[in-house]
């Protein structure tokens, strides 16, 4: 029987998300659902958009993304919604607002300062996520966020920047943290092992912590303890803390960081099927870049952060602890991320720095050899440090794009952007994968290279990330799911962000739909702000 839809999707090849071939298929949508599915519906609607040439898919699910960090001061999240992106599973890398513990605030705006926008009076007035949510959700949203709660927030709320063992009345009091969090509807926890103070909790803590989130069935996601020197034992910690948890682990921006560790993704990959053959439930997503993005001071040995950034600023003033840390980084001579060596001076590009945008967009080799001309390289950099108070992100170009293509295309990856809000009008330089993550899956690795297929592409954008965080109702194009749709061009979608000039919108991508409403039409944004704050049911 025809009946009056709100929006009716007319001759799209319909992709829907379980990786199946397209077939072409009319969507109808009726409130905040897929009301029906069908070769032919008639166009009997308020809104009927006839999509021939194109496909219609889910919309796209953000596995791993940083944009709760920017979500009230970007409530349309246009850099996100353009290229299509409907939910972002948030909270990643240890990274999130909350638990916010008044003692420990100066700190924690300290150690989210580098990935926050500038300029925006946040006020500060919550404590736990369920207060930091309905902020959200009163200032509005474009696209669904679902949240993860994070250890390295946690730790902080609980021991500052300490970098000592935790005791056990500690890690009950991080537990509580976290259980209060899950209760509020978190989907799991996410760590970021590289990034003090998270890095100091020994494997057992994340164990103890991994158990709870085990209770409630939600997901672990870890920023490994080291994607370069060490990136196989870190995935066989990620291993060891789903097997002793019994937690479903997801391998966060799997990459190979450094020349010298190109290649290694390889091995890592068959741990982790060999893992999931002994019953570990273990996956990893990736972004379609050669390039990481993050804070600056991950160049700096972790035992420098103690205390937080301002620690790490003293320490940078004693002429003893600098010899210490330039032999550090020149040597790889302690367990760290070593950025410096795996990207070089000339391939760390800050892509923003507060105090002084001039730099945006240089490279390390660049701003120290103008700024400090003559200067001892690392003497130089330290200086670097102190003149910008430790305060700037960056994009550095340390992974083989050989490594990426293994990890893209591998069945158990999903895709993600790791990305910041941001929008067209920005001057700062972000990397691009702000905006352009999803075009380039198509253009490049569909399209262009051919080494995925459309529907495998899709695949890893939808369903794959729903299963991933168990996300219930999204993900595929059925009939009852929530209206979360993208109608794009597959032949003529285009990335139009570059690491110059990364602010623009992708190119091809036609139409968005969040929860039922248009909230991109014809390529433009609508200002509708349909999304919400998608939270597990607690059983
Ligand atoms: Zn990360």
């Amino acid at each position: 029987m025809p009946r009056n839809w709100d929006i009716v999707i007319k001759n799209a090849l319909l992709v829907d998300g379980t990786g199946n071939q397209g077939t072409y298929a009319d969507v109808a949508i009726a409130g905040d659902k897929i009301d029906r599915v069908d070769r032919r519906i008639p166009a009997t609607a308020k809104t009927v958009i006839d999509a021939s040439g194109a496909v219609l898919c889910p919309g796209f699910i953000d596995l791993h993304n940083h944009t709760d960090l920017a979500a009230l001061a970007y409530p349309y999240c246009e850099s996100h919604i353009m290229q299509g992106i409907t939910t972002s599973v948030v909270g990643n890398c240890g990274l999130s607002m909350t638990p916010l513990e008044p003692r420990n605030l100066h700190l924690l705006k300290q150690y989210l300062g580098p990935f926050l926008p500038a300029g925006f009076d946040w006020g500060w007035d919550w404590r736990q996520s369920g207060e930091y949510h309905r902020r959200i959700e009163s200032s509005g949203l474009s696209m669904n966020m679902a949240p993860l709660s994070s250890q390295g927030s946690i730790r902080l709320a609980v021991r500052g920047f300490d970098s000592s063992e935790s005791s056990p009345s500690e890690i009950e009091e991080m537990k509580r943290l976290l259980r209060d969090e899950l209760e509020e509807g978190s989907w799991g926890m996410s760590a970021g092992l590289i990034y003090p103070p998270g890095c100091y909790a020994v494997t057992e803590e994340i164990i103890e912590l991994a158990k709870v989130v085990s209770d409630y069935g939600g997901v672990y996601t870890t920023h490994l303890r080291n994607e370069g020197d060490r990136l196989v034992e870190a995935v066989d910690e990620a291993i060891e803390i789903g097997r002793s948890a019994k937690v479903k682990v997801e391998v966060s921006h799997h990459k190979a960081l450094g020349r010298h560790n190109w290649g290694k993704v390889n091995a890592t990959l068959r741990e982790m099927e060999k893992a999931r053959k002994e019953g570990v439930d273990i996956s990893c997503d990736c972004y379609p870049y050669r390039a990481c993005s993050t804070t600056l001071t991950a160049c700096m040995p972790p035992w420098t952060m103690v205390g937080g950034v301002q620690g790490m600023l003293e320490r940078l003033k004693d002429t003893e602890a600098r010899k210490r840390i330039a032999s550090e980084i020149r040597d790889s001579s302690v367990e760290m991320e070593n950025m410096i060596k795996g990207s070089g001076w000339e391939g760390i590009l800050i892509a923003s720095c507060p105090v002084n945008h001039e730099f945006d967009g240089k490279s390390l080799a660049e701003i120290l050899s103008q700024t400090y001309p003559n200067r001892d390289i690392y003497e130089a950099f330290f200086d670097f440090m102190l003149e910008i108070n430790g305060e700037a992100s960056m994009v550095a170009f340390a992974m083989d794009e050989a490594d990426v293509r293994t990890v893209l295309t591998h069945p158990m990856s999903s895709v993600i952007t790791d990305a910041w809000l941001t929008k067209a009008e920005a001057t700062e330089k972000p990397h691009p994968r702000s905006y352009g993550t999803m075009a380039r899956l198509f253009q490049r690795y569909v399209r262009e290279e051919g080494v995925l297929s459309l529907e495998d592409a899709v695949r890893k954008v939808t369903s794959q990330p729903a299963t991933v965080v168990g996300l219930p109702n999204r993900g595929l194009v059925r009939e009852g799911f929530a209206a979360d749709l993208v109608v794009f061009r597959p032949d003529s979608i285009y990335e139009e962000s570059t690491f110059q000039t990364p602010n623009q919108y992708p190119r091809g991508i036609d139409h968005v739909i969040v929860n039922g409403r248009m909230t991109v039409a014809f390529g433009r944004h609508t200002g509708a702000l349909a999304g919400r704050i998608l939270k597990k049911t607690v059983i």
